[in-house]
């Protein structure tokens, strides 16, 4: 049980959080009599809980899978990571139309995730044609698109038409900088007139910001243009070059910096009442879960019809391709490659070398990407140097923050529940 219990000391005198999956309580200005007591109150707690969930039946009915339509796009990217535009291949429908089709049944959901390697409406007709296709087949379908938001009036029709949970990538005041047209040009405008139409008539967005080492000292001038554009959610992400980045790192914000700028900026964020919720990456719900399905085999079908656990690593001639990609689409059926798919599961966080074992953050963290910490160190996976300074400074701040101030949960975290 002690595996799923940490205890984060805070800033100040004897303030403490006790981290279980799904909770976090607070002991501030605690005697060593208080502080004993309330961890032996969530022991118990946590012991009832397991044995609820026990009894707790559960469900097979959710397949969700991403499709990566294209590699091409109509954007340079200064940090893309996955060459976007630089080859143009297709997913073609006839590849993963059956494979779909041989994987559903009339009651199960469907979440279908459309994601770069390459701008996805760039291959629009695909997308849309299996979306029609797949609603055919299952009893639910949901659909997700990330996108650089440059897409023309007939998408903008049909990602309202069709509900689609949609996030667009937009870096605000450095845009221009970072993510200009393939030729060059501005992209501003036309998603900026994309993100209003959507806006005005109250259509959720949610924003995702790359932070490099110039936006680093601006967050709070980013985060009052996406307020004066109305938009309620926004995930910040800090450049972090890797092995196929399209630029070699120099532009990587310092880690603790990053981390401190982030604090402030949902400081700033409280202090003004705005109606914002950033997604920080960094801090998610206590939980016992990867940071992401990767090593539990995250099913992503590339333009080449291959099947590979991480979008990062999407071309068979990419850096560890042959770990990351474990299958292929043919003869209209998936070959998984077992050994591939057992050698992911071994890569759980708690297995990583380099302390995230025994780390008291580790519930709230996660380990990181698994990318992130795989680009750094290589396999065996270890912890990313980058991703752990950053945890270091921002989970300890952002908890007593979080017990100092009620109004800074609901900025951070979906549903809190603390103590
Ligand atoms: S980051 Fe996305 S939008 Fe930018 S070049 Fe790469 S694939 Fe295209
Ligand atoms: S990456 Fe660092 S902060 Fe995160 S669990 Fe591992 S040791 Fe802890």
């Amino acid at each position: 049980m002690e595996k799923d219990i940490c205890i984060i000391n805070l800033s100040g005198k004897n303030n403490y959080a006790i981290v279980t999956p799904n909770r976090i309580t607070y002991g501030l200005n605690a005697s060593k009599k208080e502080f004993d007591s309330l961890l032996s109150e969530e022991k118990t707690l946590l012991l009832k809980r397991k044995n609820r969930k026990k009894t707790t039946k559960k469900l097979d009915s959710v397949i969700s899978m991403g499709i990566i339509p294209t590699f091409d796009c109509n954007l340079k990217c200064l940090y893309c990571y996955s060459l976007g535009g630089d080859t143009k291949e297709n997913l073609l429908f006839d590849n993963i139309s059956e494979f779909l089709k041989n994987e559903g049944s009339g009651e199960k959901l469907l979440k279908l995730n459309f994601v770069g390697g390459g701008e996805p409406f760039l291959n629009f007709e695909l997308v849309s044609d299996l979306v029609s296709y797949a609603k055919k087949i299952f009893k639910k379908v949901e659909i997700g698109v990330v996108t650089n938001g440059t897409f023309n009036g007939k998408v903008l029709d049909w990602i309202i038409e069709n509900k689609v949970s949609i996030r667009i990538s937009y870096d605000s005041i450095f845009h221009d900088l970072q993510r200009p047209y393939r030729n060059g040009e501005s992209s501003r405008n036309k998603i900026l007139q994309n993100i209003k139409i959507f806006r005005e008539i109250k259509y959720p967005v949610s924003i995702q910001t790359i932070i490099t080492k110039h936006g680093v000292n601006h967050m709070n001038s980013i985060i009052d243009e996406l307020v004066a554009l109305n938009i309620e959610v926004v995930k910040f992400e800090p450049s972090l070059s890797t092995n196929v980045s399209r630029y070699d790192g120099e532009i990587d914000p310092d880690p603790v910096k990053y981390a401190r700028a982030l604090l402030s900026s949902i400081k700033y964020i409280a202090d003004r009442n705005l109606n914002l919720v950033i997604d920080t990456g960094f801090f998610a719900e206590p939980s016992n879960d990867y940071y992401c399905g990767m090593p539990t085999g995250n099913m992503v079908v590339t333009p080449h019809g291959l099947i590979t656990s991480c979008v990062e690593v999407a071309r068979s001639t990419d850096p560890y391709s042959e770990v990351l990609i474990y299958g292929i689409l043919k003869n209209k059926k998936a070959s998984l490659w077992k050994d591939r798919l057992s050698f992911l599961n071994n890569m759980h966080f708690r297995n990583q070398i380099g302390g995230c074992k025994i780390c008291n953050l580790r519930l709230i963290c996660h380990g990181g990407c698994p990318m992130a910490n795989i680009w750094e160190n290589g396999i065996p996976i270890k912890k990313s140097s980058f991703t752990c300074k950053i945890e270091h400074e921002l989970i300890p701040g952002l908890l007593l923050m979080i017990a100092e101030r009620k109004d800074i949960a609901k900025i951070v975290i979906e549903e809190p529940c603390i103590n």
